[in-house]
């Protein structure tokens, strides 16, 4: 079951009260260069990211990161390290989010005025713990950074906030090992009802973040907990979004796209199912409507899978059964199975609407 969180809202999206997953993303670009920065955001947007964010190294990215928002698509949090400068200034520029350690700003007043002004605005804050830059106070202690010693970290940025009265707050804990943020979190959701936005991070490349966000991301979407998201993947950001969304699909908490259903083959399969499989699901990559689609290689478990489908295909030999809402439509031959299907998808998609 969810576990219940207070409820922040960073622009148009609710996070943490009921409310469902979110999936976001961090722009790769220089923030300075705003025509890069802003067609990311808009790819993102196109793929389904529900938040962005961006790194502010400057000044000069922190008043680039005004005028993106003003053309974003999307809530823009801004990401901030050190500098209490750059956080006044992106909020006056009107970012939706700030990502800020109070602890890591220096004197108390610095942060005060940053608090402030996040304040007046109603701009929420995500302490960002990383295992990686953990205080050197809490490693002397802990020996280690672990799942405790970044709890801790978190809990004293939460108090900074607190004591300044202010509880617009998200928290995130992330390490690239699966097992310890797994543990992280799920500690630090015994002790506060704070917001989590959930994440591996420096999880690898595509193939090995993707399998060390399913099971990490998997393990605490399961088990209630996480209630915004970012996987991270050392590619285009646009795939961190595709992975966010299968993640949460496979759990059954989002529907958006397609759900893709295709057998392994096997001796049985007498078409080129994988040549099909992978060409029908790069081309539905962009339909936003929740279908299921299933391509299967045989009439052992094809026109079951298929028939289940919105839309499937069964193959024989040569040739296959295209079925929609477990109907047959008709035959076709091997050649024509990608793109009868896809049509049928499409014609569908367009019928359903986004989910
Ligand atoms: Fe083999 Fe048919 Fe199952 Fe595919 S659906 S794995 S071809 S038995």
């Amino acid at each position: 079951m969810k576990k219940t969180t207070r409820q922040i809202q960073i622009g148009n999206v609710k996070i943490g009260g009921g409310a469902p997953c979110s999936v976001q993303s961090m722009c790769s670009t220089d923030t300075r260069d705003e025509i890069a920065t802003l067609a990311q955001v808009r790819a993102l947007a196109d793929a389904g990211c529900e938040l962005v964010r961006c790194a502010v190294l400057d000044m000069d990215a922190a008043v680039a990161l005004g005028r993106i928002k003003a053309q974003s698509p999307l809530p823009v949090i801004a990401d901030i390290h050190f500098d209490y400068k750059l956080a006044l200034k992106v909020l006056e520029g009107g970012i939706d989010g700030l990502r800020l350690n109070p602890g890591n700003i220096g004197e108390r007043w610095k942060v005060a005025e940053v608090v402030k002004a996040a304040k007046e605005r109603l701009v929420p804050i995500r302490i960002g713990v990383n295992a990686g830059s953990l205080e050197k106070e809490l490693l002397a202690a802990y020996g280690h950074p672990t799942a405790e010693a970044m709890v801790a970290s978190a809990l004293g940025h939460v108090r900074i906030l607190e004591e300044l009265g202010y509880d617009q707050i998200k928290i995130s804990l992330k390490a690239s090992d699966v097992v310890k943020t797994v543990e992280a979190y799920r500690l630090l959701s015994q002790k506060v009802d704070y917001p989590l936005h959930i994440g591996i991070t420096e999880a690898g490349t595509i193939f090995s973040g993707t399998i060390k966000s399913a099971v990490g991301l998997g393990i605490l979407l399961a088990d209630g907990i996480g209630d915004t998201m970012r996987v991270s993947l050392t590619g285009d950001p646009v795939d961190e979004i595709r992975v966010g969304f299968e993640i949460l699909k496979a759990l059954g908490l989002r529907q958006r796209g397609i759900n893709f259903v295709s057998c392994p083959t096997c001796g049985r399969c007498q078409i080129d199912l994988i040549g099909v499989a992978n060409e029908v699901e790069a081309r539905l990559k962009s339909v936003d409507a929740p279908l299921t689609v299933a391509v299967m290689g045989c009439v052992v478990n094809g026109p079951g899978e298929a028939r289940e489908a919105d839309v499937g295909i069964a193959g024989g030999r040569g040739e296959g059964l295209l079925f929609r809402h477990g109907e047959v439509v008709r035959k076709v031959k091997e050649v024509e199975m990608a793109d009868a299907l896809v049509a049928l998808v499409e014609e569908m998609a367009k019928d359903r609407g986004p989910g």
